[in-house]
């Protein structure tokens, strides 16, 4: 709660502090305001997270069927509501007493009772792929989510570094909206980790796949780039437009790591310390849903709700 100060300022902490506004962000926030929690959402990407980059939603209770619809009335539902949107970048969490101090990019300290961290997952990065090696540094990557697949059909000769299942996604959604030829099909560069998740890709669809045992180099060449990879034993080149890196995710889980042990795939293993909370994809890999995340952030909420009614 906050104190209106003798020179205007405030002061105090949020009930409640969420950091990221995917579905399980947006969905703490809206429960929160509902049994009366002061809460702000502090959010440094679009709103929606991940779903507002999805094309098509079949599987969330809503008349929505693409992630912007269903975005366009989560915004609604939060507008409606006394939930701080705080657009801005969380940095790093320190314990204060009763509570967690939020530090933000742009300076900001912002006190709360408890913070759920919700802040879903990114995109294995070229050079931490443990059998990716001579990665230059300036190198530039298309995300593999749905609203570049346009810029993707549209590059010169793009390559999909990775068979993770995106690609699977990716293909489905491409075949149905438009009539693409074999040859305009991207290449994919298959390495060993993830060549199992090939089997999402219907078997009609004749992809180009290069075979990796490991990639040794990437380098810029001129407007693009070139990968050396080699196959059993073989060392071969392949010229790239763009790269679209697609290895797998990891949790954004780096306000945490200083607080609570994660595994080699960066989720958390052990106990949290009091008052912090997480929700929604950076929790484990097996659940990740909107359905899920959106209970997982209402669940969490509730718990700090009565929880925080226990302590008082
Ligand atoms: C291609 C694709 C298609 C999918 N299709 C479906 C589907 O059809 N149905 C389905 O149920 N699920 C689908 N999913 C999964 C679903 O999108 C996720 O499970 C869900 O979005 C997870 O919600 P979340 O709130 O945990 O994380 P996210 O949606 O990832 O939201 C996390 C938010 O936190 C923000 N953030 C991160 N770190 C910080 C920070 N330090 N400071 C401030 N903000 C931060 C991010 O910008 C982001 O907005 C799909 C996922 C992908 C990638």
């Amino acid at each position: 709660m906050f104190t209106l100060n003798h020179d205007g300022t405030l002061t105090g902490m949020y009930d409640i502090a969420i950091v990221g506004a995917g579905p399980a962000g947006l969905s703490g926030a809206l429960i929160a305001d509902s049994v009366g929690m002061s809460a702000c959402v502090i959010e440094s990407g679009p709103i929606g997270g991940t779903v507002a980059k999805i094309g098509h939603v079949t599987n969330f209770l809503s008349d929505a069927t693409t992630g912007p619809e269903l975005v366009e009335r989560w915004e609604r539902a939060l507008e409606a509501t006394s939930v701080e949107l705080i657009r801005d970048h969380a940095e790093d969490l320190d314990p204060v007493d009763d509570g967690w101090r939020v530090r933000t990019l742009s300076g900001a300290e912002i006190d709360a009772g408890y913070v759920l961290v919700s802040a879903g997952n990114r995109w294995v990065r070229l050079d931490e792929h443990p059998l990716i090696t001579g990665v230059a540094a300036d190198i530039d990557v298309i995300d593999f989510w749905p609203n570049e697949y346009q810029r993707i059909l549209d590059a010169d000769r793009p390559l999909i570094v990775g068979s993770d299942r995106p690609l699977g996604t990716f293909v489905l959604t491409v075949a149905e909206e438009w009539d693409l030829e074999a040859s305009a099909w991207p290449q994919v560069l298959v390495l060993p980790d993830k060549a199992y998740a090939l089997s999402d890709v219907p078997a009609d669809v004749q992809l180009d796949l290069l075979w990796a045992d490991t990639i040794d180099s990437i380098r810029p060449d001129g407007a693009g780039y070139i990968v050396e990879y080699s196959h059993d034993g073989v060392s071969t080149q392949v010229q790239a437009s763009d790269l679209v890196p697609n290895l797998g995710t990891r949790p954004n889980n780096e306000l945490l790591t200083e607080f609570v042990a994660v595994d080699d795939a960066g989720y958390v293993t052990g106990d949290l310390p009091a008052r912090l909370l997480i929700a929604g994809d950076l929790v484990q890999p097996s659940h990740r849903r909107i359905a899920t995340a959106v209970g997982e952030g209402a669940h969490a909420v509730l718990t700090a709700y009565y929880e925080a009614g226990e302590l008082l």
